[in-house]
């Protein structure tokens, strides 16, 4: 901790965003991605980060009524072009109500997955698997940057693993699902933050048993299973909420965030947002 003779200074948003950059470069985001500052005054003087997954509308409530002057978020708050930001379409309702409240938007999107202690090293690491490597390594960033991750536990089983993630991740109405043999054993373990049904062929490579991920489609999910059974029967899924997930990363990040700023002498708090954004708000059992 350097010591400032206890006079913190309010950083700017170019400060802000600066630091977010060098713990989450935006170099490392995906070519499709769009990360960084989305909304806000670089020059403003600000005290206060919210932390979420999503920019939707009741984070950004969150945002208004906790008094936050940036609103980090992993997912950005515009991917694809708009050529409106009139307050009555959707993007451009959520822009208006963050510049009228004077808050801030920056997304660490792709570039967080990628980084060292991202988002998929939060998920691994919480089942206790070391990590060996990503599943994609990033073009030109430092080795073991990349997307997704993979790594060897001590033996256990499809199921087993799929009832420590229904314990450790946030409740979801979709919860936790497996396709496969629940009871096929389970040493070498690869997982994705969020939509990762791209990465089957690198989760084949790398020899996983188990790939963990989210929103696994009904055809991405039958042919993988299909590919699998022409050979060991790999991987086998486990299917998990895109949200849930990738909350586990945000507690983490807050940390660091927080504590670099504290060594630099800024007053800035940092927090996380209590608002769970999983889409699903009920799911009917049926009977078998
Ligand atoms: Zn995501």
């Amino acid at each position: 901790m350097v010591d400032y003779g206890g006079v913190m200074v309010e950083p700017t948003l170019a400060q802000v965003r600066a630091l977010i950059d060098e713990l989450w470069p935006e170099a490392y985001a995906e070519a499709w991605d769009s990360v960084g500052l989305t909304a806000g005054d670089p020059t403003e003087r600000v005290t206060s980060v919210l932390l979420a997954v999503d920019p939707v509308d009741d984070v950004i409530a969150e945002a208004e009524e906790t008094g936050a002057d940036v609103l980090l978020t992993h997912h950005p708050l515009l991917l694809r072009g708009i050529t409106s930001v009139a307050s009555d379409t959707l993007k451009g309702g959520q822009l208006t109500r963050l510049v009228r409240a004077g808050i801030a938007h920056i997304a660490a999107h792709t570039n967080a997955d990628s980084q060292l202690g991202g988002v998929s090293d939060a998920l691994i690491e919480t089942l206790g698997v070391p990590v060996e490597g990503p599943l994609v390594q990033t073009a030109g960033a430092p080795d073991g940057v990349g997307i997704g991750r993979w790594g060897d536990r001590e033996p256990t089983t499809v199921r087993a693993l799929a009832e420590t993630l229904a314990k450790v991740l946030p409740a979801t109405v979709t919860g936790v699902r497996i396709a496969g043999d629940p009871d096929a054993e389970v040493r070498r373990v690869a997982v994705c933050g969020g939509a990762g049904d791209g990465l089957f062929d690198s989760v084949r490579e790398v020899g996983a048993d188990v790939y963990i991920t989210s929103d696994l489609r009904h055809h991405p999910a039958t042919e993988a299973r299909d590919t699998a059974h022409r050979g060991a029967g790999l991987p086998h899924l486990i299917d998990i909420s895109h949200w849930a997930a990738e909350s586990l990363w945000l507690d983490r990040a807050a940390e660091l965030l927080g504590e670099v700023a504290a060594q630099r002498g800024w007053n800035l708090r940092v927090r996380v947002s209590t608002r769970r954004t999983d889409a699903w708000t009920l799911r009917i059992a049926q009977e078998d």
